[in-house]
């Protein structure tokens, strides 16, 4: 077994794990280890809102999360001889769940609080538990549907520069600035009443706190990119901004689809991952890297049926919108979801599948004037009965009238 360089309890509070997780990104937070290139070790991950959401049938939770706080992050983590302008390399050996928290949320956040891709169609809190069994997720909350896990990092990536903040300090501000009244925001802000600096104490914890970037947003250090073939057994290539690197992670996620569109969209867990790193020297330059890249696991769920919904981008009043791929995944996952609501979901738990199974979204058009084509792939083979099309029509299954769970 590696070492384990940071270990935490799931079920404590974020601020007393002895500075060892964080919640904004700040050049300033010290590193909580360093380990030489060629390293490989265990990290443990609290879930990404620090305990605030608990196994059981209330989304009060879920309405009353305070999303300010997120994510909470295990590091820095520093590597010796990394420099600005390297390339960190990341191998993700594995990852697991805690024997202290062997299960995972998903939430629908309310439009007040968070919202989510379809916050419009969605606009209240529910929850999804879902229980492991081995390389398997199921929830007592949406009966009919069982996949395999496809474990992976929502966030990871390296603490940005003094310049890097500043940058997106300044543009996220300027879009803010177009609609602040916004519900929800159009950008997260700096915060310093929730912010947690890792090691940063006192008075420098405050004035970074000022200016820490939330972790809402991937940006060009990777951060929130929550991909869900980031997975055990990928290798990531992540831009290197500070001496050190200083490489963060955490918002461990089970299973996820594409898109996780229901914005905590995905199985939301606590757990642990296992890394090996090195760095390539000046890679930024050599490969021309602005933002990440990385190379898929040999290891992924063998779903090869799918029912591939269309979605082109004309919005739900008719309106005609140029190349949007964004009104073309949402209307594709609408589709899906009336699809599914004829076998018996509720529109909630058909949200809360396209969400967190190993669904696929492609682009599939971005040049046919004035439409864009966007897809969504629903794995048939996640279900333990026939959603496919038949001359017969659909089969309304007996779900007896379980749901999502809702707030009380
Ligand atoms: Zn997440």
């Amino acid at each position: 077994m590696l070492e384990t360089l940071i270990h935490i309890d799931p079920n404590m509070a974020p601020a007393s794990q002895g500075g060892l997780l964080h919640n904004r990104w700040h050049p300033d937070i010290p590193m909580v280890a360093t380990v030489k290139p060629g390293a490989s070790f265990r990290v443990e991950c609290a879930d990404w809102t620090g305990g605030q959401i608990f196994d059981d049938d209330s989304a009060n939770d879920v309405r009353d999360v305070d999303l300010t706080k997120v994510h909470y992050l295990s590091g820095p983590i520093g590597v010796e001889g990394a420099e600005p302008g390297d390339l960190l390399v990341v191998n993700i050996l594995d990852i697991g769940t805690l024997p202290s928290s062997d299960w995972g949320f998903t939430g629908i956040f309310a439009k007040s609080n968070g919202g989510g891709f379809l916050t419009e169609h969605y606009p209240d809190a529910r929850k999804a538990c879902w229980q492991f069994e081995g390389i398997y997720a199921k929830s007592r909350h949406i009966p009919g549907c069982r996949f395999a896990g496809i474990m992976h990092p929502g966030l990871i990536g390296c603490l940005p520069s003094a310049d890097l903040l500043k940058t997106w300090n300044q543009r996220e501000a300027a879009l803010v600035a177009t609609d602040p009244g916004r519900v929800p925001p159009l950008a997260a802000l700096p915060y310093a009443d929730t912010a947690l600096m890792g090691k940063l104490t006192g008075a420098a914890a405050a004035e970074a706190a000022k200016y820490g970037a939330r972790t809402v947003p991937p940006r060009e250090h990777g951060g929130n990119c929550d991909i869900k073939n980031l997975s055990r057994g990928s290798q990531v290539y992540f831009p290197v901004y500070v001496k050190g690197g200083g490489l963060s992670m955490g918002d461990l996620h089970f299973s996820q689809g594409d898109g996780e569109i229901t914005f905590c969209g995905a199985i939301e867990m606590a757990g642990w991952i296992e890394i090996n790193v090195d760095i390539i020297k000046g890679g930024m330059q050599k490969y021309a890297v602005t933002n990440p890249i990385f190379r898929p696991s040999p290891l992924e769920p063998r779903y090869n049926d799918y029912l591939i919904f269309e979605g082109i981008s004309v919005d739900e009043s008719g309106k005609q919108h140029y190349l949007d791929a964004h009104v073309a995944y949402r209307r594709a996952c609408l589709n899906a979801i009336e699809y599914l609501k004829k076998f018996g979901y509720t529109g909630e738990q058909a949200y809360a599948i396209l969400g967190t199974a190993p669904v696929e979204g492609h682009i599939s058009g971005i040049v046919d004037i004035p439409n864009a084509c966007a897809t969504l792939w629903l794995p048939t083979g996640i279900f333990d009965f026939d959603i496919r099309l038949t001359p017969q029509g659909p089969v309304r299954q007996q779900f007896g009238g379980i749901d999502l769970a809702v707030t009380t």
